[in-house]
């Protein structure tokens, strides 16, 4: 089998008037993250290691965001575009593992839901899957809950051998 493996980093800056979603889910959270579409930088982090392991760009190349297209799109859509890629390339996702840096909200209680979502999205059993939230000690833009930042990894597999 062949492997590869891909990284995703994102950050978006919190502010009022947005809801706020992260892994695919609505958070109640009295601010949102700013974004042309509807913020979500786990899911961002998440298709930007996707392209990584495919080797085709990034998120930004993908989906412009000076294309109205993909003005206040959700973004479990444009995940849903990627996922379709890895199918036509035949890869399967094998291990996706992520970090959500944020001071507020704590996100611990959402994580559950948050796994259960990415599970559906990324046809990936949950005991593959990791989301881990930790806050940035009150250091920086993070710790000041002026931005919420994610990593993702993820691990892509081609042929025969995978389980
Ligand atoms: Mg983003």
């Amino acid at each position: 089998m062949e492997i590869r493996v891909g990284l995703g980093y994102d950050i978006h800056r919190l502010v009022p008037g947005r809801k706020l979603y992260l892994g695919g889910i609505e958070i109640p959270f009295s601010q949102g993250l700013a974004g042309h579409s509807d913020g979500d930088c786990l899911i961002h982090a998440i298709i930007d290691s996707l392209l990584g392991a495919l080797g085709e760009g990034d998120i930004g190349q993908l989906f412009p965001d000076d294309d109205s297209r993909y003005q206040d799109i959700r973004s479990t859509e444009l995940l849903k575009e990627v996922m379709e890629r890895i199918f036509h390339h035949e890869h399967t996702i094998l291990s996706l593992d992520t970090v959500i840096v944020a001071e507020k909200p704590r996100l611990t209680p959402f994580i559950p839901r948050i796994k259960d979502k990415l599970s559906s999205l990324l046809n990936l059993r949950v005991k593959y899957l990791g989301v881990k939230a930790k806050t940035n000690e009150g250091i920086g833009l993070i710790g000041k809950e002026k931005a919420i930042a994610c990593w993702a990894v993820v691990l892509l597999g081609k042929g025969k051998g995978g389980g």
